[in-house]
């Protein structure tokens, strides 16, 4: 477990987020450290994140370098990221013996984006896709690569078709592409 960072909250507030307390999060097995509710990271969360601190100042790290790539491959800003709401008390996908990272709050799901001009860019519709979406989605997956230990998205396996999972656990991995 990696130890808390008591300027964490700090260090978030002052990278230009919004979050709230997470009243009720979870104790035992499934205990998040610094549990709190992220709203706006760069762009808004749909829905709010509950995550750990520290995987939402990872979050708000990589925001200027997806704002930077959605301009350069789809020619407008992010507005919005689709997400799944992050805590997840369970075990691994393709493990059940492993805890998920989802599970300590160190882990999100990317379902898609919407972007300033209002256009919905899916991981699920749009990875593929020979323009601009599909590059956008890729160029995403590479550039998380660099962030995040690991990055799990629909070249990975059956379970990653539909988002793009990225974590701050101990495992280097990265299956973009
Ligand atoms: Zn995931």
């Amino acid at each position: 477990m990696q130890r808390a960072n008591p300027a964490c909250m700090a260090d978030l507030a002052a990278a230009g987020t919004a979050f709230s307390p997470w009243p009720a999060a979870p104790g035992g097995a499934c205990s998040v450290q610094q549990p709190l509710v992220l709203q706006r990271s760069g762009f808004k969360l749909d829905p709010p994140l509950k995550t750990a601190c520290a995987m939402a100042k990872a979050w708000a790290d990589f925001a200027p370098d997806l704002d930077r790539i959605a301009l350069a491959r789809a020619g407008s800003r992010i507005a919005t990221v689709l997400t799944a709401g992050s805590w997840s008390c369970r075990s691994m996908t393709g493990n059940a013996s492993r805890p998920s990272l989802h599970a300590s709050g160190r882990a999100i799901d990317v379902y898609g984006f919407v972007l300033a001009d209002r256009r919905r860019i899916l991981v699920e519709r749009d990875w593929s896709d020979d323009g601009p979406a599909g590059s956008f989605l890729r160029a995403v997956g590479k550039a998380a690569c660099q962030r995040f230990q690991v990055v799990l998205g629909p070249p990975a396996d059956r379970f990653h078709q539909d988002h793009l999972h990225v974590d701050i656990g101990p495992w280097k991995l990265c299956q973009v592409g």
